[in-house]
């Protein structure tokens, strides 16, 4: 087996650090991507984890956190890359894109990207530094403040559909019971994901977690940790990386057509459906929230199920923009969504 080399260092076996992999420098600072690297004292595969391609979604980096704070190198196969802050320019600024008067400004939507701007750059380390180095990998993609997400993600078109299972299973190893299947040759925009980069230039089983946001109190953020962590060592047996065998959910929501319900109008976002109603059934035309006019008090909108459905992400009252995170709902009016076991 070659030596892993990240930033130009090679690593040993039984060693965990951190790496530094410098991108370009910006006006006064220096953009870099920070990388702990766990190599287990055994030969085995290279798993990728990426937090943060967007820079608001910050609860991912406590799973890192944990997951590095863990893992033991005696009982590892193989190596963990975990990234917390993938994007240290949106991070800098709060937001989910990178600030910077950019076309292309987002990061997961930059993967492949022939220009020079800073998600552009980003993204070329990432392929080139980690994702071509790795056989497996996860991006999370998490709730901001005020809603949660809660699926797992996986690629239900690789070119060779070999893979396409190895992701799946994945997700299912993830014991999470909400699974979304993603189509990552469908138009620009989910070839241009570190999803669709995996995919289809690396032909890396990767999947998706979006368990998780930020503003509903310690207690339950720290529930959706541990049920990030259960999701890792869950891979991390599957993929023989670990000793055991993966749990699983009696039962899983098969995500495929799906209705995002977000406001029209910026406003105070006042659920009448919250996190106590996850995973639950709402019917064609039910009231899941209000936004009220933060000046004058009035109800600007109501936000209704455009059909029957299954709730899976949600939020908690807070102060929104236009089109901001509300409601995921599983549309149950056909057959491409559907309880099963696995
Ligand atoms: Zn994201």
């Amino acid at each position: 087996m070659s030596l892993l080399t990240i930033g130009g260092k090679a690593i040993h076996r039984g060693t965990k650090e951190i790496v530094s992999v410098p991108v370009t420098k910006d006006l006064g600072v220096e953009i870099n991507i920070k990388a702990h690297i766990l190599a287990g004292r055994h030969e085995g595969p290279t798993f990728l984890l990426l937090s943060m391609l967007h820079g608001e979604e910050w609860f991912s980096m406590l799973i890192l956190r944990e997951l590095v704070r863990i893992i033991d190198l005696n009982e590892l196969r193989g190596n963990i890359i975990a990234i917390p802050v993938a994007n240290t320019s949106a991070f800098n600024t709060g937001t989910r894109c990178v600030m910077d008067n950019s076309d292309e400004p987002d990061a997961n939507r930059a993967f492949g990207g022939e220009y020079q701007w800073l998600t552009n750059q980003i993204t070329r380390v990432i392929d080139e530094e980690f994702m071509s180095k790795s056989d497996y990998m996860i991006d999370y993609h998490v709730g901001t403040w005020g809603c949660t997400m809660a699926d797992i993600g996986y690629g239900a078109d690789y070119p060779d559909p070999k893979l396409s299972e190895i992701s799946r299973e994945m997700a299912l190893a993830y014991q999470f019971p909400v699974i979304h299947q993603m189509k990552l040759n469908k138009g620009t925009h989910s070839k241009r994901t570190s999803m669709g980069r995996a995919a289809l230039h690396h032909s890396i089983p990767a999947i998706v977690p979006e368990i998780g946001g930020l503003g509903f109190g310690e207690n339950i953020e720290k529930a959706w940790l541990e049920d990030n962590i259960r999701g890792i060592m869950g891979n991390l047996k599957y993929l023989g990386m670990i000793d055991g065998e993966p749990d699983y959910c009696d039962k899983y929501l098969f995500v495929g057509d799906y209705w995002r319900v977000s406001p029209k109008n910026g406003g105070y976002l006042e659920p009448v459906i919250g996190l106590d109603r996850q995973f639950t059934r709402v019917e064609k035309g039910e009231l899941l929230a209000r936004v009220i006019d933060p000046e004058t008090f009035e109800v600007l909108e109501e936000l209704r199920s455009p059909g029957e459905g299954a709730i899976f992400y949600t939020c908690r009252s807070y102060m929104t923009r236009p089109g901001g995170w509300a409601y995921g709902i599983a549309c149950l009016e056909d057959d491409n969504s559907y309880w099963a076991s696995k």
